[in-house]
C-alpha cells in the first residue's frame, strides 16, 4: 500500500508514510472487511458511513504540513482537530506521527467503536460526540483541522478555531463530487487551494450540507 499507492502517487511526508506503513488497517475495519483492508478504495464501515481511501488519508495528512507548523511553534504542543472521527483512521495516523488529537463524531456509536479501536492500539485520542461543523472549541486553536465529510462550504467555526499559520482540509461542494481544499489565514484573510476533485460522505450539521437531516 506504500509504495505502490502512496510514494508512487507523489506523498512525500516520511512519517506519513512510516506510520501508515505500519498501522494495521484492518483493525479499523468490521470482520467482513478485512480482507480489503489495504485496498486503493474507501470501504463500507457500517452506518451509512465510509473509511477513507488511503491515499486520501496520507494527502489531507500531509497537507497539514504539521512538521512545519512544529518547527515554527517549538514547543508547542500540536493540536489537531479530526472531523468525522469514523473508523478512527484518520484520528490514528494523526496520533501516531505525534499530533495530540481531538476526535468529533456525530454518530455516537461509530465514535465509540473507534474511541475503543484507538485504545487497543495504545493511541491516544479525545473522542468527542457532537457537531463538527462547530468545530471543539475547548481545544482549540488547532495546528490543523482534517474534515472527511463534505459541505457546500467552508464552516466558519472551523476557521475561527485554526491556530495562526494553521491549515484546514475538507471536501467542500455538492454531494457526489467534492473539490478537496486546502484553508489558511493570512493577513488576515482566508485564503484556499485546491488539490482536486474528491467524494466524501455529506457533513451533517448545522455548517453541513442539510441541517434537517438525520442520519
Ligand atoms: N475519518 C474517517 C472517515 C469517516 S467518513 C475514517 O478515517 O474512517 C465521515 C464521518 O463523518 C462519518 O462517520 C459521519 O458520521 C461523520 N460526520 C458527518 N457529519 C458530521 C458532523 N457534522 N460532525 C461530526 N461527524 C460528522
Amino acid at each position: 500500500m506504500v509504495e505502490e499507492q502512496l510514494a508512487a502517487r507523489g506523498i512525500g511526508d516520511p512519517a506519513v508514510l512510516r506510520v501508515m506503513g505500519a498501522l494495521p488497517r484492518e483493525r479499523f475495519l468490521p470482520p467482513e472487511m478485512e480482507e480489503n483492508a489495504y485496498d486503493d478504495t474507501a470501504l463500507p464501515i457500517g452506518h451509512g458511513q465510509t473509511i477513507s481511501q488511503p491515499w486520501i488519508v496520507a494527502r489531507m495528512t500531509e497537507v497539514l504540513d504539521l512538521p512545519g507548523w512544529a518547527v515554527r511553534h517549538p514547543g508547542r504542543p500540536v493540536a489537531v482537530l479530526d472531523v468525522g472521527t469514523g473508523s478512527g483512521y484518520q484520528a490514528a495516523v494523526l496520533a501516531a506521527i505525534g499530533a495530540r488529537v481531538t476526535s468529533i463524531e456525530r454518530d455516537p456509536e461509530l465514535a465509540e467503536r473507534a474511541a475503543r479501536t484507538l485504545a487497543s492500539l495504545g493511541l491516544s485520542v479525545r473522542s468527542v460526540v457532537g457537531d463538527g461543523s462547530l468545530g471543539y472549541p475547548p481545544d482549540a486553536p488547532y495546528a490543523g483541522i482534517v474534515v472527511a465529510a463534505a459541505g457546500p462550504a467552508i464552516p466558519p467555526p472551523l476557521v475561527e478555531q485554526l491556530a495562526p499559520g494553521g491549515r484546514l482540509v475538507l471536501p467542500v461542494g455538492p454531494p457526489g463530487y467534492q473539490e478537496l481544499t486546502v484553508a489558511w489565514r493570512e493577513d488576515g484573510e482566508l485564503r484556499t487551494r485546491t488539490l482536486g476533485g474528491c467524494t466524501f460522505v455529506p457533513l451533517v450539521g448545522r455548517h453541513g450540507t442539510d441541517p434537517g437531516r438525520e442520519g
